[in-house]
């Protein structure tokens, strides 16, 4: 188990991680997710060795690695920018991290190569290496090198590469970034099943949060050199504990509101919501301090035939992805959007822009926040 303890980290006078504390499990795929600048980086380099931390400790399997050397802490790192050695054939390439730790007998010139250690250690990476090429589709592409391998070639040597080892810990930068969007999705799907295969911990630096919630048995939200929330990808989703945690999950975002609580009613984009069975103690709380009410957008439909529309919304503009339809409308100052789902591709929306539509929310999945963006955790009884 990996276990970070309260690190911090200042360059000059700028403050960019503050009491971050974790753990990741034997086993699990965890994901450092935030935007650019937060300190993602930073963080893994921190875990790695090559950065150091101002205070905190980590712990690797109930051994304190805080100021242990990058080479003994028995962790693999793969780089965004894949960290090849251009004149070594991706067989010496993969090899390489098994020949740094033979023991120096075997680098001994002339001599060194054919002690019986050499020779073991020869054995050793012929057995391991066309192993591993094989479990990332690489076995064809062994005697060439770097220069002469797509993208996504060099960044599966470079898996290879940190795969070679089974170490205790493997710690990527970005690793799919240099990708382009179909390779990013293969490679994505790689990496989650060298995960099952290899049943390894990994800790996956990324400020997609697709690839974060696709590939995570949990996530921990950074923003601003400070955690945000540590929680599984569906945790983060349905029970943001605040305003960025809910902006920053789900494609497309979220809709946030302004809002106000008034006697028995919530009053949002022009609409007076009564409450059916308000519970007096949470109503109370809501009024003090609820500025914003959140839904995601499946939480909004377009009013079905029949029923009563909350509003009446002005319709601005279609995204059609295929499978379904991004729809975006507005009403007074705001502007929210839709996911509408084409489940028979007879029965696709289609507004003329500035047409007025009818409009129901699930006022059940109503996420509510204060003026800090932090959430309030009490239900209005819609
Ligand atoms: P990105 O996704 O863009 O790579 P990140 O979340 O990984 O960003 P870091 O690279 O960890 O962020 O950087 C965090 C902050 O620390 C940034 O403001 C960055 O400018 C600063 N920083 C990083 N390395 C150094 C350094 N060696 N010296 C000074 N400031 C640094």
């Amino acid at each position: 188990m990996l276990s970070v303890k309260n690190i911090q980290k200042s360059f000059a006078q700028n403050i960019v991680l503050e009491h971050i504390s974790f753990e990741v499990a034997d086993g699990e795929f965890v994901s450092l997710l935030g935007p650019s600048g937060c300190g993602k980086t930073t963080l893994l380099r921190i875990i790695a060795g090559l950065e150091k931390a101002d205070h905190g400790c980590i712990n690797l399997n109930n051994r304190d690695i805080t100021d242990l050397e990058p080479s003994e802490r028995d962790i693999s790192m793969v780089f965004q920018s894949y960290a090849l050695y251009p004149h070594k054939s991706v067989y010496e390439n993969i090899a390489f991290p098994l020949r740094m730790r033979a023991p120096a007998v075997t680098r001994i010139p002339l001599f060194g190569r054919f002690t019986s250690t050499a020779q073991a250690l020869e054995q050793d990476i012929s057995q391991k290496v066309p192993q591993v090429a094989k479990s990332l589709r690489l076995d064809g592409l062994l005697q060439r090198k770097p220069g002469e391998l797509s993208g996504g070639q060099k960044q599966r040597v470079a898996l290879a590469r940190a795969l070679i080892r089974n170490p205790k810990l493997f710690l990527m930068d970005e690793p799919l970034s240099n990708l382009d969007a179909k390779l990013r999705m293969q490679t994505r799907m790689e990496i989650s099943n060298l995960h099952h295969q290899t049943k390894g911990t990994f800790l996956y630096v990324t400020h997609d949060q697709v690839e974060a919630m696709t590939m995570s048995d949990r996530i921990v939200l950074l923003n601003g050199g400070k955690i945000q929330q540590v929680g599984t990808p569906l945790e983060l989703y349905d029970n943001p504990v605040n305003l960025f945690t809910a902006e920053f999950l789900g494609q497309p975002k979220i809709n946030v509101f302004n809002c106000v609580f008034k006697d028995y009613s919530l009053q949002v984009a022009g609409i007076h919501k009564n409450l059916t069975a308000p519970n007096l103690k949470q109503l109370d709380l809501l009024k003090q301090k609820a500025k914003k009410v959140a839904f995601r957008p499946e939480a909004i439909h377009i009013c079905p035939q029949g029923q009563q529309p909350d509003l009446m919304a002005e319709f601005s503009q279609a995204e059609e992805v295929g499978s379904e339809s991004l729809l975006k409308f507005s009403v007074g100052d705001e502007t929210f959007s839709i996911r509408s789902a084409v489940t028979d591709r007879y029965r696709r929306f289609s507004f003329k822009e500035g047409e007025n539509v009818p409009i129901v929310f699930e006022w059940n999945d109503a996420l509510f926040f204060d003026k800090d963006g932090n959430r309030i955790l009490a239900e209005a009884f819609l």
